[in-house]
């Protein structure tokens, strides 16, 4: 998932740390199938038939996909899995091969037709099976991957019988137990504008920590600046906030909701994550003010 993958362990339960063959196995065997830019992998081969037929995939995929969509609905389509067009015409992930000079935001025409093929409602998906119906539509699970990714991880090292954990997976960090000298996890909130300073912090345990941040992946062009959510309403960058980071003991929520709460904004992001069952969030907006749901309330630690 071209990432890296930081692990630590407090007790070492039935686990080896010097093989870790098994959750790397896990990991790479997870990428191979959701990765949309690999030719080998099942979304690519969904993505390759859109328009033309089904195609039989594996339980992880349909289960990654199934819950995007539901996070879809329930987002009222801020988060999308179909943003593949989108994202393919905008190139400003890392994935792009567009040189920074030679970059340049694309034509309200080319915007337009993208967004027409951008639509999580009109995916058939069953048991076994996925099929898009519409030829150029693509399905782009990088805001959700490493949230189930990282579910896996967590589950790999439960079942290991490890109690006291941190798995950060790029950026998603779950923490479980407490730290060594017992006490709670103290995660860290990046500052927006400086890689190595920390924003806020929080002390929490049994929790999955999953940042969208306009800092991860950006293009420059004359005083603009584009980040890589983009807003599937507009087939636009998405320039409401400078970052959300979702709080939830479900990992691959945290992941798909921070994704959804940056593109509806400071207002609308909000009020999602105070509704949502099993969530909190911690925003930052623009002014690098920083704000959160009201279950997180004394507990965000601003770093003087
Ligand atoms: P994250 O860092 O988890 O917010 O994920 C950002 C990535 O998710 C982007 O690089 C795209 O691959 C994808 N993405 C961008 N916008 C959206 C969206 N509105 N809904 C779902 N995925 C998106
Ligand atoms: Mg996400």
């Amino acid at each position: 998932m071209n990432t890296l993958l930081q692990i630590k362990i407090v007790d070492s339960g039935n686990f080896d740390p010097s093989s870790p063959d098994k959750l790397a196995a896990l990991l790479v065997s997870l990428g191979n199938k959701l990765d949309r830019f690999k030719p080998t992998s099942e979304i690519h081969k969904v993505n390759r038939n859109a328009g033309l037929k089904q195609v039989q995939v594996s339980p992880e995929t349909i289960d990654v996909v199934s819950q995007a969509l539901a996070i879809h609905k329930k987002t009222n389509g801020a988060f999308d899995p179909t943003i593949g067009p989108l994202v393919d015409l905008w190139q400003i992930t890392p994935s792009s091969s567009v040189p920074s000079d030679k970059w340049q935001p694309p034509s309200e025409k080319a915007i337009s037709l993208a967004t027409s093929l951008v639509d999580g409602n009109k995916v058939k998906i069953d048991d076994k099976e996925i099929f898009l119906p519409l030829s150029g539509m693509s399905l782009d699970l990088g805001g959700i991957a490493k949230g189930y990714a990282l579910e896996q991880a967590r589950d790999y090292f439960r079942s290991a019988g490890i109690n006291n954990f941190l798995i950060d997976f790029g950026g998603n960090v779950y923490v479980e137990g407490l730290r060594p000298g017992e006490k709670p996890w103290r995660v860290g909130i990046r500052h927006p504008q400086k890689q190595a300073e920390v924003i806020a912090w929080v002390e929490l345990t049994g929790v999955a920590f999953s940042t969208s941040g306009d800092y991860e992946s950006y293009r420059l062009y004359g005083k603009d600046r584009y980040c890589h959510i983009l807003d599937p309403r507009t087939g636009k960058p998405s320039a409401n906030l400078a970052s959300v980071t979702v709080v939830s003991p479900i990992p691959v929520q945290a992941d798909a909701l921070s994704t959804a709460a940056f593109v509806l904004g400071p207002v609308d992001g909000l009020k999602l994550i105070e509704e949502w069952p099993d969530a909190e969030a911690i925003f930052i907006d623009k002014d690098l003010h920083v704000f959160a749901t009201s279950g997180l309330n004394g507990k965000v630690h601003i770093n003087k």
